[in-house]
């Protein structure tokens, strides 16, 4: 049987952005562009270039993607002015992306009350701007901004702003809801009634989800005719967020109705990665994840009680609807530690740690780690803390840095002045390192890796390492607050990696997450050790 393609559209960089609270830097945009691109998604929409210096700066230099297309998102012209004339749409010409993504009304209502225009200036809008970027060798997708309302209202209309762009030649026609207000019937007819005058393979669906029935709505579409799905990374969007393309995805792939009629350009080999993308989004965001989060969640595959427990234990299909593993999630069994034991062999199988099920030391390594989670480490986003720590637990890396102790004082007469002190002690010989910084952590790092010179043995392999990031989590954990620092660090091969400390001190969680860091770097290296009598 000849499958219909079907094609995802990503829009976390664009109506994600929308979200109160979130504020993407041009760091985090590429960050997440590279982690869609190596997914698979058929379209990035990055942003919307000339609105703000951060979208700007994004399109200045582009990501490099592997298939994906990158879409820059604007407006329709002005009333009143030629497409060749309206300096918006210049910008969107010559940002560096083979295609556009045009938000163009489809509701008389907002015609006549948002824009203050006519209907058929509306529609030259949508007319002309088409035909201005489609003569211009961009891809054109419109986007029909309150379509669905439009279409209950004045469904002549509604067909007729969609027409327009269709006729001029736009690759796709996104049927948006965007008040988020229609329900599943109703997005079933009307895409009926739709795909009878635009054909399915140029129509695109756009939900957003104040009914909670984002993603319902973006299936029904898509069996009602519609071959082009809009959403975002979580479900991230403003008010109650668009489709969530971590649901979205998992079904399309693992569900009969649609994997027997339908094919995407995702690589089924990318799904196990889903669980780590949204993760890796809300670790971008410094929120704590959605446990209950369909597929991808903590709490997805999660089983807690006598009953399910023991029939799970039978045959994991008695309480789950898919094996957790395709999305890259895990069992996990409150009650025992089966799971927990799998998915610490899972890690070390990752970072290449050999080791037979059923060594001791695998029991050992869970101990540790479930007693860490519990007084707030995660090692979800820390891979470099994960790593040291088995292989520490394993006997396998050698002392490095040995701390004596450690101080900073931060004053402030007229500006503020940050000290730190560090003394190690390496092969015997007590290294004094003070330095100075703009705050702790800085100043910490500065004092260290200026005075290491006096460390030969391990000056070498500092002299190219790189403090990209520092997060900061409060949790809170009963009574007491306690800080979670997260550490980022790359050097000259580009590889990034992550640390993590936690105390109920910001300096001291910040100062163990550094040392982590330069730890993880000696080791890597395959550094010698520090050769301090024990
Ligand atoms: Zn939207």
């Amino acid at each position: 049987m000849i499958r219909d393609k079907l094609y995802i559209f990503d829009t976390t960089l664009r109506d994600g952005a929308q979200t109160q609270g979130v504020d993407f830097t041009v760091e985090d945009k590429l960050k997440i562009a590279k982690i869609l691109s190596d997914i698979g998604v058929d379209y990035i929409e990055g942003g919307w270039p000339g609105a703000n210096p951060v979208d700007t700066k994004f399109f200045g230099t582009p990501p490099e993607l592997n298939k994906s297309i990158l879409t820059a998102f604007g407006m329709t012209k002005k009333t009143g002015r030629s497409a060749d004339n309206d300096p918006g749409l210049a910008q969107l010409l010559s940002a560096n992306c083979q295609a556009v993504c045009i938000v163009g009304k489809a509701w008389d209502f907002h015609v006549k009350v948002a824009l203050g225009i006519k209907n058929e200036d509306n529609l030259e809008n949508i007319r002309e701007t088409a035909k201005y970027f489609i003569k211009n060798k961009k891809e054109f997708l419109f986007d029909a901004e309150h379509f669905f309302d439009g279409y209950k209202a004045n469904p002549i209309y509604a067909l007729n702003c969609l027409r327009e762009a269709y006729d001029a030649g736009a690759r796709w026609v996104v049927l948006c809801d965007t008040n988020g207000g229609t329900l599943p019937n109703e997005i079933g007819e009307i895409v009926d009634k739709v795909s009878k005058i635009i054909p399915g393979k140029n129509l695109g669906i756009h939900a957003h989800n104040d009914t909670e029935n984002a993603v319902a709505n973006s299936l029904t579409a898509v069996l009602a005719g519609v071959r082009q799905i809009q959403g975002t990374i979580n479900g991230l969007g403003e008010r109650c967020g668009n489709a969530n393309l971590m649901s979205i995805i998992p079904t399309l792939f693992l569900k009969k109705t649609f994997n027997e009629k339908f094919e995407i350009n995702i690589n089924k080999d990318k799904l196990p990665t889903l669980t780590e993308c949204s993760r890796l989004l809300d670790e971008i965001l410094n929120k704590k994840s959605n446990k209950s989060m369909a597929y991808v969640g903590s709490s997805a595959f999660s089983h807690k009680g006598g009953l399910h427990v023991s029939a799970v234990q039978k045959d994991p299909k008695t309480y789950e609807h898919i094996d957790p593993k395709l999305v890259g999630n895990h069992r996990s069994i409150i009650i025992s530690n089966q799971a927990g034991r799998a998915n610490i062999l899972s890690r070390l199988k990752r970072y290449g740690i050999k080791i037979d099920s059923k060594d001791p030391k695998v029991q050992k390594i869970l101990d540790e780690v479930k007693h860490r989670e519990f007084s707030g480490y995660s090692y979800d986003g820390a891979d470099a803390s994960f790593e040291l720590l088995a292989n520490r637990l394993l006997g396998k890396v050698p002392e490095y840095l040995k701390v004596q102790n450690y101080k900073v004082i931060i004053s402030k007469s007229e500006s503020i002045k940050t000290t730190a002190n560090v003394n190690f002690l390496i092969d015997g010989k007590l290294i004094e390192c003070n330095g100075t910084g703009n705050g702790p952590v800085n100043a910490l790092d500065n004092a260290i890796r200026s005075n290491f010179k006096k460390v030969e043995k391990y000056y070498k392999f500092f002299f190219d390492l790189k403090l990209l990031d520092y997060k900061v989590r409060i949790l809170n954990t009963g009574t007491e607050a306690t800080t979670r620092v997260l550490i980022e660090s790359t050097d000259k091969l580009g590889v990034s990696w992550f640390t993590v400390g936690v105390s109920p001190n910001i300096i001291e969680a910040s100062f163990k997450a550094l040392i982590d860091s330069l730890e993880y770097k000696l080791y890597k290296e395959k550094a010698p050790a520090n050769l301090n009598e024990k």
